[in-house]
Order: structure tokens, then sequence, then C-alpha cells
């Protein structure tokens, strides 16, 4: 596709996108069909399994390189590289390595850094199947897990111990949404020795570079809104140079592939990416904002909010703010808080978010190394503000605030 087709994945990772369009343009032509295939707006998909070569020499030579080139559908296909080069060069990183899931994502960024024995630092404000993840393999592996509060650096530069090899950070937070230091959490982490993994699902490539800001690997839930559409898997490990080799050497030989027809789904929702995060922004601060004049509100929860605790962060290392946010109620029984949730017609019940469409969630935190940004035990809800005229959003909350007024 982009690539010259007798340079590993590895290798054409080193060619730089040299041109001076905007994101918004490049967008729509990262990735974009070369060669035989250029003009094809859409490139098609790849399905096989099996390549076929004409002789014995013809296919030892092809082997010879085991990130190659088409030689086998588990170790890439033009349509997975279309999307890796497109990813590659939005996020700013050496290689991009692509998985079924953003879980799968994460333990890959995760596997591929520690070994037996290591020490490993995650935020407790993380995405909550990672505690799993952290509790039931990594711990069996024989790597020591300890979660740190992520606002207070100096709590957490007293965490560090000789073998603590990463920092594993999610920017803001998926359900309490604080932001991150990360130039700062960079810093402690690179004196000593240890690499720094960010989770940017929220911000996307659009909004934040934390590779830029000193990190060395980026993983991110695709399924979110690089898909865009909630009708795909997808997770990338987008890596550093110094990173690269080591991610996709344990990427080939853990076999965790991406089928075709998701790579296409996701490639597809890229090209609408910032268009659609322009309106998902625009509703969501609208929404934000009519939730704090709301008497049954105590907090809402949203970076791009003055109030927001690390709002002058988010102004200094993001360009933008995207559809998830959270809200507090006033102290209030459960069954005030799931009467809004089922009262609701355009947010529906639902995990995941990203999509096009608006989604509610009631959430209960649970943190074990730092204190909730609100009331230990307060029920919030979490809303995902999706592509959907923003009055018609105003107004079903405002019905479901009714709801929860009489129940
Ligand atoms: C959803 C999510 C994940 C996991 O992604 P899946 O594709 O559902 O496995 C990881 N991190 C964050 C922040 C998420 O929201």
């Amino acid at each position: 596709m982009t690539r010259p087709k007798d340079l590993t994945p590895l290798e054409r990772q080193r060619i730089p996108h040299v041109g001076t369009e905007h994101v918004q343009t490049r967008l729509l032509h990262a990735g974009a069909p070369q060669g035989a295939l250029a003009g094809t707006v859409a490139p098609p998909t790849y399905h096989f399994s099996t390549v076929i070569y004409p002789s014995v020499a013809a296919y030892e030579a092809a082997h010879h390189d085991r990130f190659g080139r088409l030689i086998y559908g588990r170790v890439g296909s033009p349509t997975l590289w279309a999307l890796e080069d497109a990813l590659c060069e939005l996020e700013g990183a050496h290689d991009a390595v692509l998985v079924p899931s953003g879980l799968a994502a994460i333990h890959l960024a995760l596997a591929s850094t520690l070994s037996a024995g290591d020490h490993v630092l995650v935020t407790d404000a993380v995405y909550p199947p990672v505690k799993q993840l952290c509790r039931n393999v990594l711990a069996r592996w024989g790597i020591e897990v300890e979660f740190y509060d992520p606002i207070d650096m100096s709590a957490l530069a007293s965490r560090f111990k000789p073998h603590t090899r990463a920092v594993y950070a999610e920017s803001p937070a998926s359900h309490t949404l604080e932001i991150q230091d990360l130039p700062a959490l960079c810093a402690l982490a690179h004196a000593r020795g240890a690499r720094v993994i960010v989770d940017n699902t929220w911000a996307t490539p659009l909004f934040q570079k934390p590779l830029a800001l000193g990190a060395d690997m980026v993983v991110h839930a695709g399924t979110k809104y690089l898909v865009g559409h909630s009708d795909a898997m997808m997770g990338v490990v987008l890596s550093s140079a110094d990173m690269a080799l080591q991610v996709r050497s344990h990427w080939s030989d853990t076999g965790s592939c991406m089928g075709p027809d998701d790579a296409a789904l996701a490639l597809r929702g890229l090209r609408t990416l910032d268009v659609r995060l322009q309106r998902h922004q625009a509703n969501a601060l609208r929404v934000s904002q009519w939730l704090e004049q709301r008497a049954e509100v105590a907090r809402v929860f949203y970076p791009a909010l003055a109030s927001h605790p690390q709002h002058a962060l988010w102004l200094r290392d993001f360009s933008g703010a995207t559809g998830l946010l959270t809200f507090v109620p006033q102290p209030s029984a459960k069954t005030k808080v799931d009467a809004f949730a089922d009262a609701l017609q355009l947010f529906g019940i639902g995990a995941s978010w990203g999509g096009f469409e608006s989604l509610v969630l009631t959430a209960l935190p649970q943190r074990s190394a730092a204190p909730l940004p609100w009331p230990a035990g307060q029920y919030a809800v979490r809303l995902h503000v999706g592509l959907e005229h923003v009055d018609d959003l105003l107004h079903d909350l405002d019905r479901a605030f009714e709801a929860w007024r009489r129940a």
C-alpha cells in the first residue's frame, strides 16, 4: 500500500510523512492505496491465510524475515498495513501493532515490557478490566503490580523500586476523568529506568500526543472513537523507535492478529474522526455546562470545564475534549440514580463508548491507593454524549431528572 514492497513493517515506519497538510487532511489520505491499487478510494479488504509461492526458493526468501511481507495471514496484510501506516502517522509513532481489542493492546504493551520479578506501577483510576489483568495474569507470572494515585506526583515518586520497569497511565481516566501530568510522570519514570505506557483512548491522537509528551508506548481501544460506529473491536500499540522491535516481536510470538474486516471498518472510521470529534466536543461541552446548572447535580467532571480539577493540565497538553463525561449527583439513593438512567430514551444503558450514539452508565468506581474525586460510596453517572442534536439530548436529560425527582 503506502509502503514500498521490499521493506518490512518496522523499516517502513521509518519513512516519515513530510507533507505540511493539516491533520484533518491527512486523516483522509493516510494509508491510502498506492501502486497497483492507486486510485481506489477505499482499499479492498484482503482475506487470506495461506500465500502460495512458485518455488521453494521463493518461499524461503519470503520467510527470511519474520515481520515480513505478504507471507501468511497472521503476519499482516495490505488492509492492516494501511491502518498501521495511518495510525503511526497520526500518533507520531515509529510502529503500530494491531490486535483484536483494546484490552489485548494493553496486555501486549505490558507483556512486551515486563518479565518475572519486575515491578509495575499502574494508575488506580485505570479502566477496571486492567486491574483484573494485573491481578489475574501479571501477578501469576511473578510481576509485582502496585496501584498509584494518578494526581499525586510526589507519592508516585516514592513508590518506585529498584526493579520498577514500567509506569502505566490513562489520561484522562475513563470513569473519573483525572488528567495526569504526563511530562512530569515520564521524567520521573525515565530517571529511574522505567518505561511509560499511556492509554490515549479518550483523547485519540487528534487531541493528545503522549509520545511527544515523553511516553514510550501508547495504547488505544480503537473500538471507541477510531472505529466510531460501535460495529467492530480493535486495539493498537504505538511505540517509539526504541520499543518498536520489542513490541512487534512479542506480537509475532503470540499470534494475536486482527481480522481484515474490522481493520477495514477502523480505516473507514478514521476518515471521519475529526468531524465526529468536533460534534462530540461541542455537544459534550454544552451538556456539561447545562448539568453544572442543575440543582440535582453536585459536580461535573469534564476536562474542558474551568471547574475541572486539572483543567490547566488539559489546556497545556490537549487540543480538544471528546464526548465522555461523568457527573456526581447530590447525595441520593441509588434508586433515584437508576430511575434517571432508566428514564433516558436517547442515552442507551450500555458499556463502551466512542460510537456515534449517546450512552449512560451508573458507576461506583473502586479505589485501592487513591481517593475518589467525590465522596466515597456516592454513585456517579457517566454519559457518552453522541452526535444527536444537542437540544434533543438536553430535552431527554431534563425529562429523566423529572423521573429522578419522582423516584
Ligand atoms: C474500552 C476501553 C478499553 C478496552 O477496549 P476493548 O476494545 O473493549 O477491549 C481500554 N481502555 C479504555 C480507556 C477503554 O475505554
